[in-house]
């Protein structure tokens, strides 16, 4: 095992058992079912429009290369500066060496998940850049040196009690807080911060060929206070979030704010940015840095490639059992849930073998699913290219063919108890469940067994 896969198996260990974690996610998981219970009936034929926002998507990437292109012309031709990355590694240096190059001294930065996968904030942090992250969930998880355990609802796994308490050590103020108060004095403290900004860096929603255009939406106005006084202006985008036409949002941006599910049912800000601000008292610079990193690898993949139509609802992995279980940051990935399990090819298949288990096929998610993307199914294929490639699923592939070989007769299915019982199997059964789940006892007779004694069978037919 690779040493993230360890690392994971000691957290989960750890986590999977903490009984207050679970009501807050099981809160979050009712509240969840209850709100989306009525997202379809939003559409008049809500298969309709999840086929048409599959079809926009698969027409991109049919035409990647073109669409890429056309998009670096129109923003060039709209007075913006384009730079590709093609790692991690790459995007962050890039970042840096422009931020150096404009001299930004204060940065402020908004929700991204690009921004975690690639390390960002950690590595602005290391070269001494003042950077800010300014929405406010993410703000939280930055006070506690933590990432956000999940893309749409970053501190949701914290309590009241605990952030009054962080936000008293931090600035100074008393530790009994209400939740308006506690608002109050982040909004301050980030009021400051967009005044003195020089650059923000930003991500965007979709990025868009035919037209240059950046879309951005967001619920707290941050985006909009942050790129408002800075001189620069970075967008970090992966290069999956092309889309063909500008038409093609008024299809994909609904549908990804609906099956969001929080309470309200659309965003409260979307941004069209079409070009830098240029005015007598303002001149901005943009910067787009389309980040590949893996990506093309999974576009490579015919049948993977499916899951780079996701729109980033967050639905699948709020109806996720394991991942109310086990929470996001475990995933130690930027996009936890089952869309992480997928991505997570992309890096390898020693490196992604430990998140590959993680599903049960319910299928659950699949129905909430705004893209139509057969979850389970792109899961299932992941494991059984590692099984092939890696073998890094051997043991899994044993315990099966144990399984497929005692359930092929009863003569073998009656001689899995002695099996079973026997100490040695005991002593691997608790080590594999662990010390909190009691290995479930096995009934003295079989059902064959009960069956023939029930009927008077002659044991010795
Ligand atoms: S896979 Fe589907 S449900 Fe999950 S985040 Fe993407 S679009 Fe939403």
């Amino acid at each position: 095992m690779t040493e993230s896969g360890t690392i994971f198996s000691q957290n989960v260990k750890q986590i999977a058992f903490d009984d207050e974690r679970h009501k807050k996610m099981l809160n979050r998981y009712i509240f969840f079912m209850c709100a989306a219970e009525d997202c379809a009936n939003h559409y008049a034929n809500i298969e309709l429009e999840k086929n048409r926002a599959f079809n926009i998507r698969n027409k991109a990437f049919k035409y990647y290369d073109k669409l890429l292109v056309d998009f670096e012309t129109n923003v060039i031709n709209n007075g913006g500066i384009v730079r590709w990355a093609r790692d991690a590694e790459e995007a962050k240096y890039m970042i840096y060496n422009i931020l150096s190059d404009e001299k930004a001294k204060n940065v402020v930065k908004t929700k991204s998940i690009l921004a975690e996968e690639i390390g960002l904030m950690p590595f602005l942090e290391m070269k001494k850049v003042d950077i800010t992250e300014t929405d406010t969930g993410d703000f939280i998880c930055y006070q506690y040196n933590e990432r956000p355990s999940d893309p749409n609802h970053s501190a949701s796994h914290k309590k009241q009690k605990d952030i009054a308490e962080l936000y008293a050590e931090k600035f100074g103020l008393s530790n009994d807080l209400s939740p308006k108060q506690l608002m109050t004095v982040t909004r301050k403290v980030l009021n400051n911060r967009y005044l003195t900004a020089d650059a923000a860096i930003t991500s965007a929603d979709f990025f868009v060929a035919d037209t240059g255009d950046i879309i951005i939406s967001e619920d707290e106005g941050n985006v909009l206070k942050s790129i408002a006084n800075a001189d620069v202006h970075i967008v970090l985008v992966g290069i999956d979030k092309l889309i063909p036409s500008i038409d093609d949002i008024s299809v994909l941006l609904p549908l990804s704010s609906l099956y969001e599910v929080t309470r309200i049912k659309a965003k409260s800000y979307y941004t069209i940015l079409s070009k830098p601000e240029k005015s007598q008292i303002k001149k901005q610079k943009l910067y787009v840095v389309l980040v590949d990193n893996n990506r093309s690898t999974l576009l490579a993949k015919e049948q993977q490639r499916r899951i780079m139509t996701c729109i980033e609802c967050g639905a699948c992995h709020s109806v996720c059992p394991i991942f109310n279980t086990i929470g996001g940051h475990v995933y130690d990935n930027a996009f936890p849930g089952p869309v992480g399990v997928i991505r997570k090819i992309g890096d390898g298949y020693e490196e992604s073998a430990h998140l590959a288990t993680l599903c049960g096929s319910c299928h659950q998610c699949e129905q909430y699913c705004p893209m139509n993307i057969k979850i389970s199914d792109l899961i299932l294929r992941n494991r059984i290219e590692i099984a092939k490639e890696n073998g890094s699923l051997l043991g899994e592939k044993r315990v099966f063919n144990f399984i497929m070989k005692r359930v092929s007769s009863r003569k073998e299915m009656d001689k899995t108890k002695e099996f079973l019982n026997r100490l040695e199997m005991k002593q691997m059964l608790k080590k594999t469940w662990g010390v909190h789940r009691e290995i479930p006892v096995l009934a003295e007779e079989s059902f064959s067994e009960l069956w023939k004694k029930l009927n008077n069978f002659d044991q010795s037919v």
